[in-house]
């Protein structure tokens, strides 16, 4: 027995996605050429883009195509800021967009002990920059906690303080289980990723709103407005569009199942485990993502012999080396190392099954307490 519980990591390929990736690799023409078997080819890319600006409730031409959500959150940055601007982040963004703040002297507020951006002091960093302000970067919903962000809030604050900066939010989490339409309206900058909800790897989009003028990172034929030159990846928008179209007019049966199998999950451990310690659980959370501390413990021990088992999970923010970091998102909540360095973040998905929550649930509990007992660990 198997359970894959990181499809907060990335989801199995939906298979109306492969058989349009499929059909599309077939296409020989190159989407920027004039000749017949080009106009098929861009034909196809515009009506993905079509269907893509539909399902996120903007128009076609707002739609940018891009390698994926990293390269979005960076065309995104990089792309509204300039010399003399500021740039604001929250602490628990994904890295694509911290690295990318880091690298431009960025400003990052922090979060609450539940996880959600400090709104106050994202208003009094407004209030000192105002109108220097070039962009704002809060996601939607985070990757590792599932905490889903109060982005009404803040857009009324930026729109209060700094009227002429940028909107940006990374829902890369979370096209299956929240309306992105609704809640990032009024965003000037959506990224998405189509690998989170049963796209292929390697394609994402940036939503980039006619207003908001933007540099181009990459440079050459001109493609995507010109803000993304290179040879669109065709197949992965194909198949993106399609997986995103199951994820939006699914999403509704969805919630409600896969938020079902993560209460059973929780329910489970709970039960059987004295020690472990939700997070994130005070606030609204994405139905999919659950996150649990189980102090003194350590993730990697516990990731190793759940994955000896056929359970399948994560911890923290893993580098492209596979090495653990203890969570800067936990930290930022004010966990301490020892905590966040036993942390667990389960996160199902679409395709997750009782089974796997049933199998799941007997083997992390045997898990944790193997591991509790050996360390001594006082909660048992
Ligand atoms: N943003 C968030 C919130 C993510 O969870 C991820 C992937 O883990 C990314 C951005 C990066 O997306 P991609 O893997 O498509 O580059």
């Amino acid at each position: 027995m198997e359970a894959y519980l990181d499809h907060a990591a990335t989801t199995p390929i939906n298979p109306a996605a492969l058989r349009a990736q499929v059909e599309a690799t077939e296409l020989v023409g190159n989407p920027s050429g004039s000749h017949r078997m080009a106009r098929v080819a861009k034909s196809l890319l515009e009506s993905s883009r079509e269907d893509v600006a539909a399902l996120l409730g903007v128009t076609a031409y707002d739609v940018i195509f891009t390698s994926g959500g990293t390269e979005a959150d960076n065309l995104a940055i990089f792309g509204a800021t300039s010399v003399g601007k500021v740039a604001i982040t929250s602490a628990i963004e994904h890295h694509a967009v911290l690295e990318s703040m880091n690298a431009i002297g960025g400003r990052v507020v922090g979060v609450t002990a539940s996880g959600g951006v400090d709104l106050d002091e994202l208003e009094s960093v407004l209030k000192s920059e105002s109108e220097r302000v070039a962009i704002v970067s809060v996601m939607m919903a985070n990757n590792e906690t599932g905490v889903i962000q109060p982005l009404a809030e803040v857009r009324e604050l930026v729109k209060r303080h700094s009227p002429s900066a940028l909107l940006h939010t990374d829902a890369v989490q979370a096209p299956s289980y929240l309306d992105v339409a609704g809640l990032a309206s009024g965003f000037d900058l959506v990224s998405i990723s189509g690998h989170k909800f049963g796209g292929p790897k390697g394609i994402g989009v940036l939503v980039a709103r006619k207003a908001a003028s933007l540099k181009a990172m990459f440079h050459g034929g001109g493609q995507e407005r010109e803000l993304r030159s290179g040879t669109p990846n065709l197949a992965g928008a194909a198949a993106m569009a399609a997986a995103l179209r199951d994820a939006v007019e699914g999403r509704k049966g969805t919630v409600e199942r896969v938020g079902r199998l993560t209460e059973k999950l929780r329910a489970g451990l709970f039960a059987n485990v004295a020690g472990v310690v939700p997070n994130g659980a005070e606030s609204p959370q994405m139905c999919n993502i659950s996150n649990y501390c189980f102090d003194g413990l350590n993730s990697e021990e516990i990731l190793f012999l759940l994955d000896s088992r056929g359970v399948y999970a994560s911890a923290g923010s893993s580098c492209a080396s596979g090495a653990l970091n203890p969570s800067h998102v936990l930290i930022a909540m004010g966990k301490s190392e020892s905590q966040a360095s036993g942390s667990l973040r389960l996160s199902l998905g679409v395709t997750t099954t009782e089974a796997e929550v049933n199998y799941a649930i007997d083997v992390i509990s045997d898990v944790v307490i193997e591991l509790s007992r050996k360390k001594g660990v006082s909660w048992i």
